[in-house]
């Protein structure tokens, strides 16, 4: 495979962290001597080199993927690579947690294989208290990566002596540095902002936005920025007019933050989408495939939200009638069509793993109707939640690990375990969920044994600047979608048994 000029430097860089160069072969178990040089080149958190067999696991997390939309798409042919991994491998409800319906939690209960009082991110944002003056003053900022009290499966290959690459995992952000490569939630979501200050902010300093820094220089040129918005890309989801368009691209643009609208929460998500994609398939043609990748699909959860109105009308409280006739023709495709995107996604990404890795399709929570008729016809910018989430996300995985058309019952907390015994990997005792082992090949498991369970190694710790601006731009987003108030407070309450949703006329917050 041939390599640009402008990856010379990333490639120094990736020697340095023990990526090695392309072109080697992955389906033979990585062991012995080579795997060894390939640790002792590492640098970061200090590990022993790997004596084991390691097997090539990847996991696509697709924010809000739910059955009840994928198993109708798929019927009709229209989710092919999905299908092919289901009917390849095996299909399940994955069962979200019952502490949080908020995704970043959810997620962080994935990365991690505990519940929110063990990894410590319990919601959107953090609440600071400062006394000044004998009077508390409360500030809000996001999660990070240094939030996280417990290791993630990427701290945990690394110290397993193996090698990972995550990109758009919620809360990621700064970059750890991990045996590989990460690229992190702020990739795309500190651009959700349009100003050029804070996005020459976040390219000059790089700011902890990537792992190792200099691969910020082989991905940038996939970054969509929101107002780069194609109107060809947007309207493979649904037809627009002129004034719509000016909605979506110019909404917002006065510094009014614009709380459901979902048409602005299409150009965002998509594009957000476009960016973490187009740096997965970038880094899977560029370098060696890691043991394990780990990619971040987002845009079936932010249409979900705003256009299941129009997609199950049936859904709605007191019936189909409620929805304002013209909702369904004119955007009753849009959320099957996100899953389509999203599916051709899926496409380009297993097109690029080595055959012998097995794949796990992820969802952190799934999605149902919230019981509300959407809003109005002609106020588009200012739409209800109409989808809110649901208990039964799903789990779909495929390849030489998992035992084709297997069954269980499977939690977010059991994703972890299973992912490290599937690469053969010692698992963790942090974990408090456990190996799905219905799933697994007794084969595959003799192939590469994970040992026992091990203890983890305290996190490195370091200051992190907090850069004034890139804050403020992601703060705003969130706000916007409905998840903080005004002041960055946490109000997002969205459990599947939460009394009903907000009226598209009535309260402010339309979470
Ligand atoms: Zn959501």
């Amino acid at each position: 495979m041939r390599l640009p000029a402008f990856a010379l430097t990333l490639i120094a860089a990736a020697t340095l962290v023990g990526i090695p160069g392309c072109g080697e072969g992955g389906a033979e178990p990585t062991t012995g001597p080579e795997t060894g040089a390939r640790a002792d080149q590492a640098s970061g958190p200090s590990r022993p080199p790997s004596e084991r067999p390691v097997a090539k696991v990847a996991v696509i997390g697709i924010d809000g993927a739910t059955f009840s939309v994928i198993e109708p798409l798929i019927a009709a042919g229209r989710l092919p690579n999905i299908a092919a991994l289901m009917e390849r491998g095996a299909a399940m409800v994955l069962r979200s947690s019952e502490e949080s319906d908020s995704s970043p939690v959810l997620w962080n209960t994935i990365v991690t294989g505990t519940g929110m009082a063990t990894h410590g991110i319990i919601g959107f944002t953090r609440r600071t208290d400062t006394e000044v003056d004998g009077e508390v003053l409360s500030s809000y900022g996001i999660f990070t990566s240094q939030d996280r009290k417990v290791p993630a499966l990427w701290n945990m290959v690394t110290s397993r002596g193996a090698f990972v690459g995550v990109l758009g995992i919620w809360n990621t952000w700064p970059a750890e540095s991990v045996a590989g490569y990460m690229v992190t939630d702020r990739f795309a979501h500190t651009l959700w902002e349009d100003t050029s200050e804070r996005r020459a902010l976040a390219q000059t300093t790089n700011a902890g936005v990537t792992w190792p820094a200099e691969l910020a220089g082989l991905v940038s040129a996939q970054v969509r920025p929101p107002e780069a918005v194609r109107r060809e890309d947007l309207e493979q989801l649904g037809a627009f007019t002129d004034a719509e368009w000016d909605v979506i691209v110019h909404s917002g643009e006065d510094g009014d933050v614009q709380v459901g609208n979902g048409l602005r929460a299409l150009r965002f998500g998509y594009q957000a989408q476009e960016s973490v994609g187009g740096a997965s398939v970038t880094l899977l043609d560029e370098l060696e495939q890691p043991d394990l990748f780990i990619t971040f699909l987002e845009l079936p959860d932010r249409v979900g939200h705003h256009f299941w109105h129009a997609y199950r009308p049936d859904e709605v409280r007191g019936g189909a009638e409620q929805v304002e006739a013209g909702w369904r023709e004119r955007w009753g495709e849009v959320l099957p069509r996100a899953y389509e995107v999203t599916d051709r996604w899926v496409g380009e990404i297993v097109s690029r793993l080595d055959p012998s890795t097995t794949i796990l399709l992820v969802s952190d929570h799934g999605m149902q109707s919230s019981g509300s008729p959407g809003g109005r016809l002609d106020q588009l910018s200012r739409m209800a939640h109409s989808g809110k989430h649901s208990k039964d996300g799903i789990l779909i995985a495929a390849g030489p690990a998992i035992v084709s058309g297997a069954r269980t019952e499977a939690t977010l907390l059991d994703v972890a375990p299973t992912v490290l015994a599937a690469m053969g990997l010692p698992g963790s005792r942090q974990f408090e969920g456990r190996i799905l082992h219905e799933l697994l090949d007794k084969g595959h498991l003799r192939r590469f044994p994970p040992g026992p369970a091990q203890s983890e190694a305290e996190l490195e710790r370091r200051a992190v600047e907090h850069t004034e601006g890139l804050d403020d731009a992601y703060m705003e987003q969130l706000r916007a979608m409905g998840y903080t108030g005004a002041a960055g407070e946490d109000v997002w309450d969205n459990r599947a048994d939460a009394p009903d949703a907000p009226d598209p006329a009535g309260e402010p917050r339309d979470g």
